[in-house]
């Protein structure tokens, strides 16, 4: 997590901003004691004190870091931004990052990958009934630019969500988009058949759109949802890129 409550004056902070003369702190979901992390490498973040039996924060990795923490520096003194906050409590549902923008409620959610399906449908729901309009990114990996690739099931859901695209952060506010395309496996011929082309369940192929920027090339969208595929999508409030598909 990168944030904490300073517990000398009851105030939210950001590890990039205190020392550990401002110890102690704690954690904002369940009040134990939390440590500043401040190496020269990573980013400065905050770890619960062991023994740990709270789950947030919980397997947050260097990458997702860097992600929220660029993410919220570039939108804080961005126009038409205001009420930029990181890791922002609404009790049900924490926004790895909250703003408005020209006026409209905005929460982006870097950590996917660590959610269960099930936790990712209840907080897009959650986040609909707050009227927040969420983005979920995911790390860009660099298995995405080959031909083959396997889709978590995450992906998948985000694929349906998003009206057959999944964004993956770069760097500061771009992001690129990529679709899952069919990718087709050639059945050898025999005596019982073959010779023809059939679609992998496992595999797609990732075709990449232009990068995006997240405050210029998004518009807000209402995703009424329904079950696509085997894939249920709720019906809830979406950012998505305003560019054409890119794959047709
Ligand atoms: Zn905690």
């Amino acid at each position: 997590m990168l944030t904490s409550i300073r517990q000398r004056d009851n105030c939210k902070v950001h590890a990039q901003e205190v020392d550990k003369f401002d110890a102690p702190f704690t954690c904002p979901k369940c009040g134990c004691e939390t440590i500043l992390r401040q190496g020269s490498v990573k980013v400065h973040h905050f770890a619960h004190k062991p023994p740990v039996f709270c789950e947030y924060g919980q397997g947050e990795s260097e990458a997702h870091r860097i992600c929220k923490q660029s993410i919220y520096d570039e939108l804080k003194d961005a126009p038409n931004v205001t009420l930029c906050e990181l890791e922002k409590d609404f009790g049900t549902v924490v926004a790895d990052v909250f703003f408005m923008f020209s006026g409209v409620k905005v929460a982006i959610e870097v950590q996917i990958s660590n959610l269960t399906m099930t936790r990712i449908i209840e907080r897009t729901e959650e986040y609909d009934e707050l009227g927040i309009y969420v983005l979920w990114l995911s790390v860009f990996d660099s298995k995405l630019d080959e031909k083959k690739y396997a889709p978590k099931q995450w992906e998948k859901w985000l694929h349906a969500t998003y009206f057959g695209r999944v964004y993956y952060w770069l760097e500061e506010l771009e992001i690129i988009p990529i679709h899952f395309d069919e990718y087709l496996l050639w059945v050898e011929s025999t005596d019982y058949g073959g010779g023809y082309y059939r679609k992998s369940k496992r595999y797609r192929t990732p075709t990449e759109g232009s990068i995006l920027n997240l405050l210029s090339d998004f518009k807000f969208r209402e995703q009424k949802g329904g079950t696509f595929g085997n894939m249920y999508v709720p019906s809830c409030k979406i950012l998505i890129d305003n560019t054409d598909a890119w794959w047709k």
